[in-house]
């Protein structure tokens, strides 16, 4: 096996892989020379050997003495050495981070030994004694399982009569460690492990563990990150900010997370360790506060805060620990951000000039455009006047939400389960809420800042967040919220809480749509909207300018087609007829179906022309100049029937009531049992349909050439293309094209007949049917649905979750192409289309034509559009921009 471990000295930003994300940033501010205590990583190879045989694997023991006997030369002591002791922490650090979903342990090394050798040298015995019972807490919880150790914690500073950690001092801590001690031994039967190499090679193991926690297994689903990465384990030398009031803690952003703007964003927190700033056992103080309590060191954090942000050219979030008085680096990242401060945030750093507008592109994702364009409360206007405004926290992760109050997590899983929005309420979070926040429309919490679980994991997962509104007090066990003029809010309540201004309502605030819509819908000019609204402008308008892939609507209805085109549709990709035939025409279909020779089936279909003529007319009229593509009749027909068990039950009950029934339910029923299918998505569908039912297929394209020929005669300029689905043989479609170009030569309307290609024995034959066909236009739906031979109806309820789980995919096929495989019959179908039919149109029009990471293999793969829902559109815009500017600085770098 290759080098499995590496020092802070070895790597670089760029092997994320390898040494996770938190190691390879250690490794490179280690190289920039800023203040890093020295350390070492354990690989994420040596993670996932560690996971697939369940043991570390035999060579690390040698190379983790090699770094550990180089780390305490540097430093001058020995791991746990009794007299002066090396401490170590053992942290998770995974390629993608996963705050707090993974385990920690610091001040490894200390023993009932080492722990008087540490007073000594610190000159404190109460901070001696405060770090081992930490190491205790964390060790027991995370290594050895054992709970318990928060209510010995409270019940002494109870006794003592203080809510402040702080206050107990030396004995207090001394109690607590015996007491931790005991309870080790009593969950585990065995005492507290006292060898300092021991304590780090279990934490080593705990942590490869927590990659498969509960909770990071949700957070990775949730963030669609894959399962078989592993995490990296940092081994670093401890410096301490529990001290004394010379000492702390702290987090810090260099522009704010929230809204992007430039400034000084971040907590700090006195005489303390790095968790109690998360935990929020006690409240920070704003960063800009250390400014008067240590001037140099504050200095020497802006100064490198200001190095980062050139060197990385991005938001970084940091933290740091001062030591009596000396600056450490811990970690820095490039920083988790609001979809909104991503735009910002990109087009200042262009106006900075430190990056290329193409790398703007790459600072931005169509994931958070989408979330940009979900509706919010109105700022301070009309929409929030008059309603009774409860209380106010930060802003942490904007959007609005309105929904039932619920004070824990599986209550908040439960009742979005049941339909219900809910707003998750607690006074701070903790990575077992993760369900909940999940299942929750927003998270309102009492305490903690910017920085908190809360803030930092709804900013992640896009969720509007309320952190921090001390003057509402949560009472858990009343499941109630009182806000300070008395008003009591109980579980169930409504509540509406605003991620941008923090604001908390009672009751349902009415939303209004996204600034960033109104500007897509063409209501606000760029010059109107605010600085979020001119950063999307401008971003994407170089996507528009940079891209190469089309990007059309999948549009059924006048309205979609006109706010696709407003959107900025070049056309439509797919016209799904079928629901046109739903509602008060299924009788017309039933007609159809119930006919008893041609000349019923003729009359049934000339009822049904005039109707479609006119849902045609109206979606070529709204994509006027642009192409239409419509694609025949697709489901199988029982879809438009009544359910068998209904009628069934319905007649067998008017017979035994003795109630008169129209023969035609009888006739009905007679074929609603006649064309009942085991498995009616492989078969009587698409154009199967159209071959087995005369004349269906040519009604539509009528239908299609009359609405445009009625449009050319107003001087419109309809460009119609007509689809066939579910074509797997070419001579499938050469007869309907043969109609359909027989049809259209009547009506003296020109069109292109193109066909999907959905079935793995279309793409197989992709050479024969483009003889056939003037374009292709993929159906990952059913592609996928017959490559996996996965239902698309069923699989993503039934067993999809456990598949992510065992990582044999990282995201359901149906939402994201599978390149390796769905992806190689794209690429293969285009191939041998191409070849067959040189310079053959190419698109797609499954869901995945509006997923952000197919997009970008569509582009790869050289389609020339995309086909999605209309809301997607602009997301699809900027993912084809983005896919073309990589590719070009792939290619110049
Ligand atoms: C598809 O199969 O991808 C497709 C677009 O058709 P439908 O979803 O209507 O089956
Ligand atoms: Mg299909």
């Amino acid at each position: 096996m290759a080098k499995l471990v590496y020092d802070f000295s070895e790597g670089g930003r760029d092997m994320k892989d390898l040494l996770g994300g938190k190691g390879a940033n250690l490794a490179e501010m280690t190289g920039l020379g800023l203040p890093v205590p020295p350390g070492f990583i354990i690989s994420t190879e040596a993670c996932r050997a560690y996971l697939a045989t369940g043991d570390v694997p035999p060579e690390l023991a040698a190379e983790v003495d090699e770094h550990l006997a180089a780390l305490e030369q540097g430093m001058g002591k020995r791991l746990g050495d009794p007299v002066d002791p090396l401490l170590v922490s053992v942290r998770s650090g995974a390629k993608f981070s996963m705050p707090g979903m993974m385990d920690t342990v610091l001040n490894i090394g200390l023993n009932d030994e080492s722990v008087q050798g540490l007073a000594k040298q610190a000159g404190s015995e109460r901070f001696a004694w405060d770090s081992y019972r930490r190491l205790l807490q964390m060790f027991g919880r995370t290594v050895l399982g054992v709970e318990g150790f928060e209510p010995v914690l409270e019940e002494v500073k109870r006794a003592k009569g203080t809510r402040n950690d702080l206050d107990l001092d030396e004995a207090d801590l001394r109690e607590v460690v015996g007491r931790f001690k005991a309870l080790v031994q009593e969950h585990t039967g065995e005492p507290f492990p006292q060898d300092p190499r021991a304590q780090m090679d279990l934490a080593t193991r705990a942590v490869f563990d927590s990659w498969n926690g509960e909770r990071a297994r949700l957070y990775r689903r949730q963030e669609r990150i894959p399962a078989d990465l592993g995490t990296a384990v940092n081994i670093c030398s401890m410096v301490f900010g529990n001290l004394g009031m010379d000492s702390g803690t702290g987090v810090a952003f260099t522009r704010d997370p929230g809204s992007g703007a430039q400034g000084v964003y971040g907590d700090y927190l006195q005489n303390a360790q790095g968790e109690d700033v998360v935990a929020g056992i006690r409240n920070t103080i704003p960063l800009a506060d250390l400014e008067g309590l240590d001037k140099a060191s504050y200095a020497e954090l802006m100064q490198t805060m200001r190095t980062l942000e050139e060197h990385y050219r991005d938001l970084c979030d940091i933290e740091f620990t001062v030591e009596r008085g000396k600056l450490w680096m811990l970690q820095t990242r490039v920083g988790k951000r609001t979809a909104g401060a991503a735009f910002r945030i990109a087009t200042q750093l262009v106006d900075e000039g430190l990056i290329s507008e193409d790398e703007a592109l790459d600072r931005v994702t169509g994931a958070q455009l989408a979330r940009l364009m979900f509706p919010a409360f109105g700022a301070d206007d009309d929409a929030t006047k008059g309603q009774t405004l409860l209380g106010r926290g930060m802003g942490a992760s904007p959007g609005a939400a309105v929904g039932k109050v619920v004070f824990d997590s599986a209550t908040a899983v439960a009742w979005a389960a049941r339909g219900e929005d809910v707003v998750l309420v607690r006074r701070e979070t903790n990575p077992d809420d993760l369900a909940g926040m999940i299942a929750a429309q927003g998270v309102l919490t009492s305490r903690g800042g910017k920085t908190s679980h809360a803030a930092v994991v709804a900013r992640g997962m896009g969720k509007t967040c309320v952190c921090g509104a001390e003057d509402l007090e949560v009472d858990l066990e009343a499941r109630t919220v009182t806000s300070p003029d008395g008003t009591v809010v109980s579980e169930g309540d409504v509540l509406s809480i605003d991620g941008t201004s923090g604001a908390v309502f009672l009751g349902a605030v009415p939303v209004r749509p996204s600034p960033v819509v109104q500007y897509f819908e063409g209501e606000l000019a760029p010059e109107q909207g605010d600085d979020l609204v001119r950063a999307v402008h401008r971003l994407i308008g170089h996507a528009d300018d940079a891209r190469r892939l089309g990007v059309r609507a999948n549009a059924d209805n006048t309205e979609d087609a006109e706010r696709a085109r407003r959107f900025g549709a070049a056309g439509i990709g797919l016209c799904r007829t079928e629901h046109m035939f739903l509602g008060e025409r299924r009788q017309l279909v039933e007609d159809l179906v119930l006919a008893d020779g041609p000349d019923a089936q003729g009359a049934a279909l000339d009822a049904l022309l005039p109707l479609q003529r006119e849902d045609f007319a109206g979606i070529l009229r709204a994509m006027d100049g642009l192409p239409v593509t419509v694609r025949l009749l697709d489901p199988p027909l029982h879809e438009f029937l009544p359910d068998l068990t209904d009628l069934s039950v319905e007649l067998a009950v008017a017979e035994a009531t003795g109630q008169q029934v129209e023969p035609k339910r009888h006739a009905l029923l007679d074929a609603v049992r006649r064309l009942h299918e085991s498995n009616p998505m492989i078969g009587l569908r698409g154009v199967r349909l159209g071959l087995v039912i005369p004349g269906l297929f040519g009604m539509q394209v009528r239908a299609l050439a009359e609405a445009a020929a009625q449009l050319r005669s107003e001087g419109l300029d309809p460009r119609a293309e007509v689809m066939v689905p579910l074509v797997g043989a070419v001579q499938e479609l050469e007869i309907v094209r043969e109609e359909a170009l027989r049809i259209l030569a009547e009506v003296g309307v020109e069109a292109l007949v193109g066909t999907m290609i959905e079935v793995p024995r279309a793409v197989l034959t992709a050479g024969q049917i483009a003889e056939a066909a003037d374009f292709f236009s993929f159906g990952t739906n059913d592609l996928t649905q017959m490559s996996w031979g996965f239902s698309r109806d069923d699989v993503e309820s039934s067993f999809f979750s456990r598949y992510l789980d065992l990582g044999i995919f990282g995201v359901s096929p149906f939402e994201s192409i599978d390149r390796e495989g769905v992806g190689r019959l794209v690429r293969l179908a285009v191939e041998e289309g191409r070849a067959a039919r040189p310079g053959l149109k190419v698109g797609v029009c499954g869901e995945h034509g509006g997923d952000p990471d197919s997009v970008h293999f569509f582009h790869d793969a050289g389609l020339d559009y995309v086909s999605c829902s209309p809301f997607r559109v602009p997301v699809a815009r900027l993912e084809a921009g983005r896919a073309a500017a990589a590719a070009r600085s792939g290619e110049t770098g």
